[in-house]
């Protein structure tokens, strides 16, 4: 048996490629896996799980779908929140069969102890985007813009992810996009895992190092394109990642 991380996917209805290519993957891993790990930003934005009804949003319903059925063939699923998603609440959970995993999540991975989280956290160089995540992080914001009508909440949600847009271009150039190596150092030996596995990112890629004289490993999951899709697969003795 196998088990299964995927994270950014970023499904938007205007980009109904990566939801067929997740569907087939959801469809694929059937019998296979026993667990499947969603690690954050599996929505482009989600303004609260009222969107489940909202016609802007049937195009996930297919996804809602697929997800029910692969939990109840037995694979457990579980979503962590991204930066895009962190408003995935207990109903959008009960409506697919996911168990919704808190902000670092340490588990034991076939003997291996390891530590899931979305990535955004340990992007500790980029302040002023740590700034607006403590402001959409807030519960009393989240329930006012809960309390919105949903068609203000996604034009607010779609304003933000063309500042979010403008504001990347303006750091393309420089590493503050990517995790502080010192955060990770601090993150990981705070939990004393040996393993990390996030998403967030965007740069996929398997990094051996040492800390504190100890051989660890950091994991970052890729984010999906129209024509590909990316996933980490582990098992007992093997471990793949695909992007
Ligand atoms: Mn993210």
């Amino acid at each position: 048996m196998t088990t299964w991380f995927i994270s950014d996917l970023h499904l938007d209805a205007t980009r109904p490629a990566i939801t067929r290519q997740l569907l087939a993957l959801l469809e694929d891993i059937q019998g296979k896996a026993e667990a499947l790990y969603i690690l954050g930003d599996f929505f482009e934005y989600w303004v609260g799980d009222d969107a489940l009804e909202a016609p802007e949003f049937a195009a996930f319903l297919p996804v809602v779908e697929g997800l029910h059925q692969l939990s109840d063939s037995g694979v457990k699923l579980y979503f962590q929140h991204g930066n895009r998603d962190f408003l995935v609440g207990e109903r959008f959970a009960a409506a697919t069969g996911c168990a919704l995993l808190p902000e670092q999540y340490l588990f034991d991975l076939y003997g291996v102890p390891t530590l899931l989280l979305h990535g955004d956290t340990l992007c500790t160089d980029d302040i002023a985007y740590q700034q607006i995540r403590k402001v959409l992080r807030d519960l009393i914001w989240q329930q006012q813009f809960l309390a919105l009508p949903i068609v203000e909440r996604i034009r607010q949600a779609e304003a933000m992810r063309a500042q979010s847009r403008a504001a990347m271009q303006g750091k393309r150039d420089d590493d503050i996009m990517d995790v502080s190596k010192q955060t990770v150092a601090e993150v990981m030996q705070a939990v004393g895992v040996s393993r990390l596995i996030h998403g967030h990112t965007h740069r996929p890629a398997v990094h051996d190092f040492m800390l504190a004289g100890q051989p660890v490993q950091r994991i970052v999951l890729g984010d999906w394109h129209e024509n590909r899709g990316s996933y980490l697969r582990v098992d007992a003795e093997n471990m793949l990642l695909e992007f």
